[in-house]
């Protein structure tokens, strides 16, 4: 097989473990707890795991969890759902919360070198003295505060004497650096909140860029990968680690996931939720993980996908068909043809007298192991789709007809001979005889046709709900769009076909089953289904529009 050439993460990995750096590799993935992980996840997931698995080492789950507000134990449950589900096991289990003692004792470590300092500025002085990228700022009054000062307010900002908002902790660092990030930022904050996990033992909570780093560090984390946006952190990153003397973890940044047609942020696709745009957050048009899976697609197609997409250091935008294609591609070997009737209309076979008749069908001519074969029942009342018959037909039309022969699939060909219409004039029965020696496999019949169409017994057949499915935006670059990402939302994005006739052999599928529609795309069961209504959301279409 064909040797693949390494990212440039897994260059570094390889360097540091030859070179003796480190003797084990270990990563982390770091969701914060804010919502379902998305496909943008998916990435930064089968990176940080697919390390370990290539390189040895191991990989934590950790839970960003140092703001309170908007972190539920909801999401901690359905994230660790979706990284088992795409396949991958993490060593330890953590929560940044957990590390509110030791960060709050590396806090104290710094006041005590003279390294940070409690503010009682408001945000707006603050903001006025921060200068900008091309003007150095001002130090704050209180950057000089004693040390015996700066401990006392310290600890009594903990002991819960002081609002929201009165006191900040900073980093005393240098508010002429070129780096904004660097101008004495804000490490710990009054937040009187709630939190999963810690109730209400904690009024101040540590910000973003004091918790990362050294969780990474207490963790002995080797290589902390990141998205783009934390290449300016990197210098705070190391700059914390270097001032507490704890355990040299690194950042590495690379570019994030961004694809077409869809937004993935947490926070709007929260709004999404709240605002019932979606159906919740595993609504199949949905980008998370949660929603590709009951879409109906399989771990192996993401993972292929962002195997496809690689690890770059630019941002770019991937086309939405890319992840089309994997899961047709996966789907095209594991899943069984059945048919099935979208928008159904009769047929009717004026000379079959078998009643009914047990055909054998092929399930899947693209599976390694043959796929195996079912019974498919057939008998004089068929439905087949209202697109395939033509009362008065195109040009190069070779369906049903007045006149036009077809083959049914696994079947006879029959020949249109006549129709009903209802008082609409829409077409609800088309009448055919058919010739028996043309059965499939063994047709004797001499007859050529160009059509094949699919069916389903209609005495036999089981009533189902079909899902649709469409782009979630008109735009392909919603978060870039004037005015509101929403406002391009694609009100076409679902249609639901509540009358369609499925083969009888569907009625034991499950939510794992996938199949191929003949000609109409693959399929899959949807959680919303009962033992009187099943229920199938198209995953996709079965033509490829990506452009290779
Ligand atoms: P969002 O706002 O979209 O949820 P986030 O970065 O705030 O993104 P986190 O829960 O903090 O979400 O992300 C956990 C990990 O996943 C981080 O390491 C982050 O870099 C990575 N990640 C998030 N979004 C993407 C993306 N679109 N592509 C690649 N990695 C991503
Ligand atoms: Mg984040
Ligand atoms: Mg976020």
């Amino acid at each position: 097989s064909e040797e693949k050439s390494l990212n440039f993460i897994e260059e570094i990995v390889e360097n540091d473990l030859n070179s003796g750096k480190y003797e084990t590799l270990v990563t982390r993935f770091p969701p914060e707890p804010n919502g379902y992980l998305h496909i943008g996840h998916a990435k930064a997931i089968c990176l940080n795991f697919g390390l370990t698995q290539k390189y040895g080492g191991y990989t934590n789950l950790r839970f960003d969890d140092t703001n309170p507000v908007t972190e539920k134990t909801e999401y901690v449950n359905s994230q660790q759902e979706d990284i088992k589900w795409l396949g991958f096991n993490w060593k330890n289990e953590l929560y940044a919360s957990d590390y509110f003692d030791e960060l709050y004792s590396f806090a104290v470590k710094l006041i005590e070198k003279g390294l940070a300092y409690v503010d009682e500025s408001s945000a707006d002085e603050i903001a006025a003295l921060k200068g900008t990228p091309t003007e150095p700022g001002k130090d704050s009054p209180y950057r000089n505060r004693s040390i015996e000062e700066n401990l006392d307010i310290f600890t009594r900002m903990k002991n819960g004497e002081f609002a929201d908002g009165d006191y900040i902790l900073r980093a005393k660092i240098d508010m002429t650096s070129t780096n904004m990030l660097m101008r004495d930022p804000i490490i710990y904050r009054i937040k009187h909140a709630e939190h999963h996990r810690t109730g209400n033992k904690w009024c101040i909570y540590p910000m973003y860029d004091f918790a990362h780093g050294q969780s990474d560090s207490i963790e002995n984390i080797t290589h902390s990968i990141c998205t783009l946006e934390y290449v300016s952190h990197r210098e705070l990153y190391d700059w914390f680690i270097e001032k507490l003397e704890i355990f040299p973890s690194k950042q590495y940044e690379f570019a994030r996931l961004n694809l077409t047609s869809t937004v993935m942020s947490k926070r709007k696709l929260l709004q999404l939720v709240n605002e019932n745009l979606v159906n919740g957050w595993d609504d199949p048009r949905m980008p998370t993980i949660s929603g590709l899976r009951r879409r109906g697609f399989t771990p192996k197609s993401i993972r292929e996908f962002c195997e496809r997409i690689g690890i770059a250091k630019r941002e770019n935008l991937i086309e939405l068909s890319l992840l089309e294609f994997c899961i047709r591609e996966d789907l095209n070997k594991s899943a069984n043809r059945v048919m099935a009737v979208l928008d159904p209309i009769k047929l009717i076979i004026t000379n079959y007298e078998k009643g009914t008749e047990d055909l054998i069908g092929e399930n899947n001519p693209e599976a390694e192991d043959g796929g195996g074969t079912r019974v498919i029942p057939f008998s004089k009342e068929l439905w087949i789709e209202r697109e395939d018959f033509m009362e008065v037909p195109a040009k190069k039309w070779f369906r049903l007809a007045p006149g036009a022969n077809v083959r049914l699939k696994f079947a006879y060909i029959v020949k249109c001979e006549d129709f009903v219409k209802d008082e609409n004039g829409n077409v609800t029965e088309v009448h055919c005889t058919y010739i028996p020696e043309s059965k499939s496999g063994n047709d004797t019949s001499g007859i050529n046709v160009k059509g094949t169409i699919h069916w389903v017994s209609a005495p036999h057949a089981k009533t189902a709900e079909i899902r649709l499915y469409d782009r979630l935006f008109t735009s392909e670059t919603p978060d870039a769009e004037e005015g509101d990402f929403k406002d391009y939302l694609n009100a076409e994005s679902l249609t639901v076909l509540p009358n369609a006739y499925i083969e009888p052999a569907l009625a034991d599928a499950d939510l794992e089953s996938r199949y191929q529609f003949i000609r109409k795309g693959y399929f899959c069961l949807d959680r919303d289904s009962t033992a009187d209504k099943l229920v199938f959301n198209r995953t996709v279409t079965l033509k490829d529009t990506f452009k290779k």
